[in-house]
């Protein structure tokens, strides 16, 4: 199954992803994390992309999809869960060129939520496990549960490039919601609650991917 994961940042994407990834036994490709790779390995493109998702803008749709593409190659024919791509119409169109998703998973979670989850949220250096300070919170400060890795705050997760993160996703990514509603490809999944447990939502998406 090929499936979408789309919502605002801080809307639980990348947690409920690895989720699914774990249950469905298909890949989890995140452009995120791609990007983080890219610049993290100081690579060209690296360079390229590092003042976008530092500052919480979005990285040019040329320059993702050839990131996703490259990624998209090395065999996913049993499908796959994607997620941080597309977020523009434009990306919507160029996916649909290079392959035909199955289903699109639409998060819906309040402004408030968000802010509350970006701003205490910790991410694995070594293999991108999500936590919170709150809600999710690893058994040793600091530290991974899965792989010991440090864990760590990105930068866009500050205030400032939240709010800027908020903006760009109601003006550039909004409007790839009608574009799969018009496809009759959209399942929409509400989440209001900041602290509900993550397994919670994965059972609510594996039951509507199902039907
Ligand atoms: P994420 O982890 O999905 O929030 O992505 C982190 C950053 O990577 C974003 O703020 C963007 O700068 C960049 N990025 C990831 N996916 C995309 C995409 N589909 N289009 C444009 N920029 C992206």
């Amino acid at each position: 199954m090929k499936i979408v994961i789309f919502g605002p940042p801080g809307s639980g994407k990348g947690t409920y992803a690895s989720r699914l990834t774990q249950r469905l036994g298909i890949p989890h490709i995140s452009t995120g994390d791609l990007v983080r790779d890219e610049i993290r390995n100081k690579t060209k493109l690296g360079k390229t992309v590092e003042k976008y998702s530092s500052s919480g803008t979005l990285v040019p749709d040329e320059i993702i999809t050839e990131i996703l593409t490259k990624r998209l190659g090395a065999g996913l024919s049993n499908g796959f869960i994607l997620e941080g791509y597309p977020r523009t119409v434009k990306q919507a169109k160029e996916l649909e060129k290079i392959m035909k998703v199955d289903v699109v998973v639409n998060l819906n979670v309040p402004d408030k939520v968000i802010v509350e989850r970006l701003s205490a949220r910790l991410q694995c250096k070594s293999c991108g496990a999500i936590y919170n300070e709150r809600t999710l919170k690893p058994k040793i400060t600091g530290k991974c549960d899965k792989c010991g890795g440090e864990l760590f705050r990105r930068v866009d997760d500050q205030p400032e490039v939240i709010q800027e993160r908020l903006k760009v996703y109601r003006e550039a990514s909004e409007p790839v919601i009608g574009f799969y509603r018009s496809r009759n490809l959209l399942k929409d999944i509400r989440n209001e609650d900041p602290n509900v447990d993550p397994e919670t939502v994965v059972d609510q998406i594996m039951k509507t991917i199902r039907a």
